[in-house]
Protein backbone atom coordinates (compact mmCIF):
# COMPACT_ATOMS: atom_id res chain seq x y z
CA UNK A 1 0.00 0.00 0.00
CA UNK A 2 1.49 3.22 -1.01
CA UNK A 3 1.18 6.29 1.77
CA UNK A 4 -1.36 8.22 -0.49
CA UNK A 5 -3.79 4.67 -0.49
CA UNK A 6 -2.90 4.57 3.60
CA UNK A 7 -3.98 8.48 4.13
CA UNK A 8 -7.16 7.64 2.60
CA UNK A 9 -7.63 4.46 4.70
CA UNK A 10 -6.78 6.40 8.02
CA UNK A 11 -9.88 8.83 6.92
CA UNK A 12 -12.03 6.33 5.84
CA UNK A 13 -11.99 4.63 9.45
CA UNK A 14 -11.75 8.01 11.64
CA UNK A 15 -15.64 7.94 9.45
CA UNK A 16 -16.74 4.70 10.13
CA UNK A 17 -15.99 4.80 13.94
CA UNK A 18 -17.22 8.07 13.97
CA UNK A 19 -20.55 7.20 12.18
CA UNK A 20 -20.76 4.00 14.35
CA UNK A 21 -20.45 6.11 17.67
CA UNK A 22 -22.68 8.58 16.55
CA UNK A 23 -20.17 11.25 15.97
CA UNK A 24 -20.00 13.92 12.99
CA UNK A 25 -16.59 13.16 11.23
CA UNK A 26 -16.09 16.76 10.99
CA UNK A 27 -15.58 16.64 14.70
CA UNK A 28 -12.32 14.77 14.30
CA UNK A 29 -9.00 16.41 12.76
CA UNK A 30 -6.21 14.46 11.86
CA UNK A 31 -2.72 15.21 12.44
CA UNK A 32 -0.02 13.43 10.37
CA UNK A 33 3.57 12.52 12.16
CA UNK A 34 6.06 12.52 9.91
CA UNK A 35 8.58 12.43 12.81
CA UNK A 36 11.79 10.35 11.25
CA UNK A 37 10.74 10.54 8.02
CA UNK A 38 12.03 13.03 5.67
CA UNK A 39 10.83 15.38 3.46
CA UNK A 40 10.46 13.65 -0.12
CA UNK A 41 8.09 11.14 2.33
CA UNK A 42 6.37 14.13 3.83
CA UNK A 43 5.70 15.42 -0.04
CA UNK A 44 4.02 12.33 -0.74
CA UNK A 45 1.28 12.51 1.64
CA UNK A 46 1.03 16.08 0.38
CA UNK A 47 0.82 15.53 -2.57
CA UNK A 48 -2.63 13.21 -1.49
CA UNK A 49 -3.66 16.09 -0.33
CA UNK A 50 -3.00 16.40 3.27
CA UNK A 51 -1.78 19.43 4.54
CA UNK A 52 -1.70 19.34 8.46
CA UNK A 53 1.87 17.20 9.85
CA UNK A 54 3.07 17.08 13.26
CA UNK A 55 6.53 16.78 14.56
CA UNK A 56 7.77 15.88 17.78
CA UNK A 57 11.65 16.37 17.99
CA UNK A 58 12.79 20.12 18.04
CA UNK A 59 15.83 20.16 16.05
CA UNK A 60 13.94 17.63 13.66
CA UNK A 61 10.87 20.39 13.50
CA UNK A 62 13.36 23.24 13.02
CA UNK A 63 15.46 21.45 10.10
CA UNK A 64 12.33 19.85 8.34
CA UNK A 65 9.64 22.78 7.95
CA UNK A 66 11.77 24.98 5.59
CA UNK A 67 12.06 22.29 2.90
CA UNK A 68 8.52 21.75 2.56
CA UNK A 69 5.55 23.72 1.01
CA UNK A 70 4.68 26.93 3.43
CA UNK A 71 1.06 26.06 3.17
CA UNK A 72 1.60 23.16 5.49
CA UNK A 73 -0.18 23.86 9.00
CA UNK A 74 2.39 22.54 11.82
CA UNK A 75 1.77 20.90 14.69
CA UNK A 76 4.60 19.97 17.41
CA UNK A 77 3.50 17.03 19.47
CA UNK A 78 6.68 15.84 21.37
CA UNK A 79 8.30 16.50 25.03
CA UNK A 80 9.63 20.34 24.70
CA UNK A 81 12.99 21.47 26.73
CA UNK A 82 13.04 25.15 27.19
CA UNK A 83 15.75 25.77 25.51
CA UNK A 84 14.37 24.73 22.13
CA UNK A 85 11.64 26.88 22.03
CA UNK A 86 13.31 29.52 19.66
CA UNK A 87 12.69 26.42 17.13
CA UNK A 88 8.78 25.67 17.55
CA UNK A 89 7.31 29.13 18.43
CA UNK A 90 5.77 30.95 15.65
CA UNK A 91 5.98 27.70 13.32
CA UNK A 92 4.18 25.88 15.04
CA UNK A 93 0.21 26.84 14.68
CA UNK A 94 -0.49 24.32 17.96
CA UNK A 95 1.37 22.65 20.43
CA UNK A 96 0.54 19.57 22.13
CA UNK A 97 2.72 18.82 24.81
CA UNK A 98 2.73 21.20 27.17
CA UNK A 99 3.59 19.23 30.04
CA UNK A 100 4.28 21.56 33.19
CA UNK A 101 3.86 24.82 34.56
CA UNK A 102 7.94 25.77 34.10
CA UNK A 103 7.69 24.97 30.19
CA UNK A 104 4.42 27.01 30.10
CA UNK A 105 5.90 30.20 31.54
CA UNK A 106 8.72 29.87 29.29
CA UNK A 107 6.66 29.57 26.27
CA UNK A 108 4.47 32.54 27.27
CA UNK A 109 7.73 34.59 28.01
CA UNK A 110 8.91 33.51 24.37
CA UNK A 111 5.76 34.45 22.50
CA UNK A 112 5.19 37.65 24.42
CA UNK A 113 9.16 38.55 23.59
CA UNK A 114 8.61 37.67 19.86
CA UNK A 115 5.13 39.55 19.61
CA UNK A 116 2.92 36.24 18.84
CA UNK A 117 0.11 34.54 20.89
CA UNK A 118 1.23 30.43 20.86
CA UNK A 119 -1.86 28.10 20.59
CA UNK A 120 -1.06 25.16 22.98
CA UNK A 121 -2.52 21.84 24.65
CA UNK A 122 -1.99 21.01 28.35
CA UNK A 123 -0.66 17.31 28.15
CA UNK A 124 -2.12 14.69 30.82
CA UNK A 125 -0.17 11.89 31.92
CA UNK A 126 -3.62 9.79 32.08
CA UNK A 127 -1.45 6.56 32.20
CA UNK A 128 0.00 7.22 35.76
CA UNK A 129 3.01 5.71 34.00
CA UNK A 130 6.07 7.45 35.56
CA UNK A 131 7.72 6.92 31.99
CA UNK A 132 5.20 9.27 30.31
CA UNK A 133 5.52 13.06 30.35
CA UNK A 134 2.39 15.03 31.45
CA UNK A 135 1.03 16.81 34.12
CA UNK A 136 -0.03 14.52 36.62
CA UNK A 137 -3.95 14.25 37.09
CA UNK A 138 -4.61 15.57 40.88
CA UNK A 139 -3.08 19.06 40.05
CA UNK A 140 -4.23 19.07 36.07
CA UNK A 141 -7.57 21.48 36.57
CA UNK A 142 -5.14 23.74 38.85
CA UNK A 143 -2.60 23.81 36.12
CA UNK A 144 -4.74 24.31 33.19
CA UNK A 145 -6.48 27.57 34.85
CA UNK A 146 -3.14 28.95 35.53
CA UNK A 147 -2.06 28.32 31.86
CA UNK A 148 -5.31 29.36 30.34
CA UNK A 149 -4.07 33.35 32.35
CA UNK A 150 -1.18 33.38 30.56
CA UNK A 151 -0.22 36.25 28.35
CA UNK A 152 1.05 35.18 25.36
CA UNK A 153 -0.60 31.23 25.63
CA UNK A 154 -3.73 30.40 24.32
CA UNK A 155 -5.12 27.43 25.68
CA UNK A 156 -7.08 25.25 23.58
CA UNK A 157 -7.20 22.09 24.90
CA UNK A 158 -5.97 18.53 26.03
CA UNK A 159 -4.00 15.85 25.08
CA UNK A 160 -2.70 12.80 26.37
CA UNK A 161 -0.95 9.27 25.00
CA UNK A 162 -2.42 5.85 26.07
CA UNK A 163 -0.05 3.46 27.97
CA UNK A 164 1.60 1.18 25.49
CA UNK A 165 -0.05 -2.08 25.78
CA UNK A 166 -2.82 -4.41 24.21
CA UNK A 167 -5.07 -4.50 26.92
CA UNK A 168 -7.68 -2.47 25.50
CA UNK A 169 -9.70 -1.60 28.52
CA UNK A 170 -6.24 -0.08 29.90
CA UNK A 171 -6.05 2.39 26.71
CA UNK A 172 -9.79 3.35 26.90
CA UNK A 173 -9.80 4.41 30.56
CA UNK A 174 -6.99 6.88 30.21
CA UNK A 175 -9.28 8.62 27.04
CA UNK A 176 -11.98 8.42 29.11
CA UNK A 177 -9.61 10.57 32.11
CA UNK A 178 -9.02 13.16 29.57
CA UNK A 179 -12.48 13.24 28.53
CA UNK A 180 -13.87 13.66 32.15
CA UNK A 181 -11.32 15.75 32.99
CA UNK A 182 -12.07 18.41 30.18
CA UNK A 183 -15.39 18.16 31.26
CA UNK A 184 -14.77 19.28 34.72
CA UNK A 185 -12.54 22.37 33.41
CA UNK A 186 -14.96 22.94 31.09
CA UNK A 187 -17.60 23.83 33.66
CA UNK A 188 -15.53 26.51 35.19
CA UNK A 189 -14.58 28.33 31.84
CA UNK A 190 -15.70 29.16 28.59
CA UNK A 191 -16.18 25.52 26.50
CA UNK A 192 -14.22 26.89 23.69
CA UNK A 193 -11.29 27.27 25.87
CA UNK A 194 -10.92 23.52 26.29
CA UNK A 195 -12.55 22.62 22.99
CA UNK A 196 -9.78 20.20 21.64
CA UNK A 197 -8.91 16.51 23.02
CA UNK A 198 -5.77 15.79 21.20
CA UNK A 199 -5.79 11.55 21.98
CA UNK A 200 -5.52 8.54 19.73
CA UNK A 201 -2.22 7.29 17.70
CA UNK A 202 -2.01 4.30 14.84
CA UNK A 203 -2.67 1.27 17.18
CA UNK A 204 -5.41 3.16 19.51
CA UNK A 205 -7.31 6.01 17.34
CA UNK A 206 -10.75 3.93 17.15
CA UNK A 207 -10.89 3.84 20.71
CA UNK A 208 -9.93 7.19 21.42
CA UNK A 209 -12.47 8.60 19.07
CA UNK A 210 -15.17 6.31 20.50
CA UNK A 211 -14.42 7.95 23.83
CA UNK A 212 -14.93 11.72 22.13
CA UNK A 213 -11.47 12.73 20.84
CA UNK A 214 -11.39 15.78 18.33
CA UNK A 215 -7.76 15.43 16.97
CA UNK A 216 -5.72 12.40 16.04
CA UNK A 217 -2.08 12.49 15.74
CA UNK A 218 -1.41 9.29 13.76
CA UNK A 219 2.25 8.66 12.08
CA UNK A 220 2.80 4.03 10.90
CA UNK A 221 -0.66 3.73 9.90
CA UNK A 222 0.20 6.87 7.11
CA UNK A 223 4.17 6.76 7.11
CA UNK A 224 5.09 3.02 7.65
CA UNK A 225 6.72 1.74 10.28
CA UNK A 226 9.43 3.89 11.76
CA UNK A 227 13.41 2.76 11.74
CA UNK A 228 14.42 4.31 14.70
C1 LIG B 1 5.05 9.41 17.27
C2 LIG B 1 3.90 10.06 17.91
C3 LIG B 1 2.60 9.86 17.42
C4 LIG B 1 2.28 8.95 16.26
O1 LIG B 1 2.53 7.62 16.59
P1 LIG B 1 2.10 6.40 15.66
O2 LIG B 1 1.96 5.27 16.59
O3 LIG B 1 3.16 6.22 14.66
O4 LIG B 1 0.79 6.78 15.04
C5 LIG B 1 1.56 10.54 18.03
N1 LIG B 1 1.76 11.37 19.09
C6 LIG B 1 3.00 11.58 19.58
C7 LIG B 1 3.15 12.49 20.74
C8 LIG B 1 4.10 10.93 19.02
O5 LIG B 1 5.31 11.14 19.54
Amino acid sequence: MNRAEALKKVFEKIETVCIKSGRNPCEVELVAISKTFPAEDVMEVYQAGMRVFGESRAQEFRDKVPQLPSDIHWHFVGHLQTNKIKYIVPKAELIHSVDSLHLARALSDYAQKKGVVSRILMEINTSEEDAKFGTAMDSAIDDYLEIANLPALEACGLMTMAPFTDDERAIRRSFTRLRKIREQIAGQMAEERVAILSMGMSNDYPIAIEEGSTMVRIGSAIFGPRGR
